[in-house]
């Protein structure tokens, strides 16, 4: 497709980047404003090197009032949104085991990986519905189908919750013209995912090439042996919000270099 035709492909959708300020969020977000959408970003800092086109709004959306304040800002000042990208998350539990998590951690990775997005879906799910169109990308993970008991636990649990609710929800709404996908990314280089590396190296007394190995062979290697780009989830994400998807729902994209090691 040429670029002049990328630009037009989503030319009059509003599109919501939760955590698009980021890794792969503003991976997202630069690519669907580059296709044509209106972006809206949203994060708890607004960052330097913010695209002047993205619209931002400031907000922990682990808090529910402040994902209820998001959807009241967009839907005053946009009507609606079309395309909404459930992209924040994190894994923020100590590394350890069951025996190291608390309530307080388990309670936290809910809030942030799977009640966020049920909360953004909730706000705008009625208007894709009355409209008839809409498309919602859950961002989950590998883990959510690969567990790490070490790292990940409660993380994962979430990751996985939010796999299944992904399913559910689209086929709910399927006949109603809203697609849901589930895209679920293996490692991929962000700034989180390298402070993460670097919290378990100090962690463990060792370096972070040597914890990016073991966490590696954890998963059982990564057939294209190296970690993927923050551009390369944008691509699939692109395509998946795109009418030349549109006879695709229900699914989980793995993008992870092959490592999943089931079909
Ligand atoms: P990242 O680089 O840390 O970026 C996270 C983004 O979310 C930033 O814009 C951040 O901005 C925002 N954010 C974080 N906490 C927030 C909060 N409480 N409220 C509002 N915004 C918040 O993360 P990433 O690695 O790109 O991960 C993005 C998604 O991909 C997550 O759902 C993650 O679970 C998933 N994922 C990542 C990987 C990977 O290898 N990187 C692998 C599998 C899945 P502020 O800090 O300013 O709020």
């Amino acid at each position: 497709m040429s670029k002049e035709n990328q630009k037009q492909e989503l030319q009059g959708k509003i599109a919501l980047v939760t955590g698009g300020t980021k890794g792969i969020g503003k991976a997202i977000a630069d690519r669907l404003s580059s296709n044509g959408a209106k972006v809206i970003v949203t994060a708890r800092n607004l960052p330097d090197d913010l695209d002047s086109e993205h619209y931002f709004i400031a907000a922990d959306v682990s808090l529910p009032e402040s994902v209820a304040s998001v959807a009241e800002e967009i839907t005053t000042k946009f009507g609606k949104v079309d395309i909404l990208i459930n992209n924040a998350g994190a894994n923020k539990a100590p590394a350890g085991g069951f025996s190291v998590l608390s309530d307080q951690d388990w309670s936290n990775a809910l809030e942030m990986n799977l009640f966020t997005s049920i909360r953004f879906d909730r706000a705008f799910l009625p208007k894709m519905l009355e409209q008839n169109s809409g498309v919602i990308i859950h961002i989950s993970s590998g883990v959510g189908v690969l567990p790490l008991w070490q790292t990940t636990m409660p993380y994962a649990a979430a990751k996985a919750a939010l796999n299944n609710y992904s399913k559910a929800l689209s086929t709910e709404v399927a006949a109603k013209g809203v697609r849901v996908v589930t895209v679920s990314p293996g490692v991929i280089s962000t700034g989180s995912m390298e402070a993460f590396l670097k919290d378990l190296a100090e962690k463990s007394g060792t370096s972070v090439e040597e914890i990016t190995k073991q966490l590696i062979a954890q998963i059982g290697g990564i057939p294209l042996n190296r970690m993927g780009d923050t551009e390369e989830v944008a691509n699939l994400v692109a395509f998946l919000v795109s009418p030349a998807a549109s006879y695709i729902t229900g699914q989980n994209y793995a993008i992870d270099g092959g490592a999943k090691p089931v079909v």
